[in-house]
């Protein structure tokens, strides 16, 4: 950007330069430590967000397909990507769970606690009695129901929650509501503050500085965590240790093998640089999960989500703002959303994000 005589125009902040020297060379693929890669996308920039310096290049490793930054920004400098990344909205989640009342609301729950009874072994109340008819759901509609509570079936006596990046709580707020003994970790005081106000506990830092009882949670979930970590198979590994054995972790990450960014390529919503540092395909996942020591390794049909990728992605290509709050303007990309999210439900290997289980040995 070039500033006439007699004017200062500061260039915006993602058209300007990464410090240097909060910039680290990444030799080795975080997921499989091989060095043989080639480049996926260069000269890539916050066109998401539009808050981090910088221009960066998406290398996809040969050894296991993930694909990763590099150089990425440093562990003690990652916080210039976050500037005015958090909104602290309040939740505007609106479903089952929530507060409220009204005949629209009470039916839906009458329904769908009737499936999760049925489906994961609840005695939610107030539930709709013979829930057998209710199995004849759409795969889709299925799919939409077992996200909402993260595929988490029923604790059997006292069983812990983790939501490790649970923000506002709203996560923690349905494993209240179904019965676990919640605990949240964020690194967003602010956000962490506003989950404590409606009586959650939730601790600020990382999975490396919190003090959590090894063994001791049935549940740990990272939704749209992995992406963000620097050592994202290190994290795994103090998950699997915060685990008990048996216990189960349940991950979602944007896919680097979603049909998504074969058509949309580097203006693709999932790829975020610089704030996500490495992306999974189904190959890296599996390979993450099980290094650590995860067993029972599976992809899970994923929700309806392709309307999200597919409008946010062409705000992208266009150079449009990106609404922080994840919402899309209306766009004309509902047959071709429908038609990904049923490609997706047929092999989840496709799909925008990917959902993993995997469940830590029994000892
Ligand atoms: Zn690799």
């Amino acid at each position: 950007m070039t500033a006439s005589p007699g004017t200062f125009e500061a260039a915006a902040p993602w058209e300007t330069e990464w410090p240097r020297e909060q910039l680290e060379p990444v030799p080795r693929c975080a997921v499989c430590g091989s060095s043989e890669r080639t480049t996926l996308y260069e000269g890539l920039t916050d066109r998401i967000f539009r808050v981090a310096p910088g221009t960066w290049t998406l290398w996809r490793c040969a050894g296991c397909g993930a694909a990763f930054l590099d150089p990425r920004p440093t562990l003690g400098g990652i916080g210039l990507a976050y500037r005015c990344y958090y909104t602290h909205d309040a939740s505007r989640a609106r479903h089952v769970f929530s507060e409220g009342t009204g005949v629209g609301l009470l039916l839906r729950r009458l329904r769908l606690f009737a499936y999760y009874d049925d489906a994961f072994g609840y005695a939610l109340r107030p539930a709709a009695p013979g829930a057998a008819f209710l199995t004849r759901w759409s795969a889709a509609r299925r799919a939409r129901a077992d996200h909402l509570i993260r595929h988490l079936p029923a604790p059997s006596g006292r069983a812990r929650l983790l939501d490790v990046g649970c923000g506002n709580g709203d996560f923690l707020r349905i494993g209240r509501a179904l019965g676990f003994d919640v605990v949240g970790l964020d690194l967003d005081e602010v956000a962490a503050a506003r989950a404590r106000a409606s009586g959650l506990a939730v601790h600020v830092g990382t999975l490396d500085d919190v003090a959590l009882e090894p063994g001791t949670f049935e549940h740990v979930t990272l939704s749209h965590v992995l992406e963000h970590v620097h050592d994202p198979v290190g994290a795994l590994r103090r998950v699997h240790a915060l685990l008990r054995p048996g216990g189960r972790v349940w991950i979602q990450t944007p896919n680097v093998e979603a049909e998504g960014l074969r058509r949309f390529g580097p203006d693709w919503r999932g790829l975020e640089p610089p704030r996500h540092l490495t992306l999974f395909g189904p190959e890296s996942l599996r390979r993450a999960l099980g290094a650590v020591g995860f067993e029972r390794i599976a992809l899970l049909p994923p929700r309806r989500e392709a309307a999200f990728y597919v409008a946010q992605s062409l705000m992208v290509r266009r150079g449009a703002s990106v609404d922080r709050s994840g919402r899309a303007p209306r766009a004309r990309i509902g047959a071709e959303a429908r038609r990904m999210d049923r490609a997706a439900l047929r092999c989840p290997e496709r799909g925008e994000s990917l959902t993993a289980v995997a469940w830590r040995p029994e000892a």
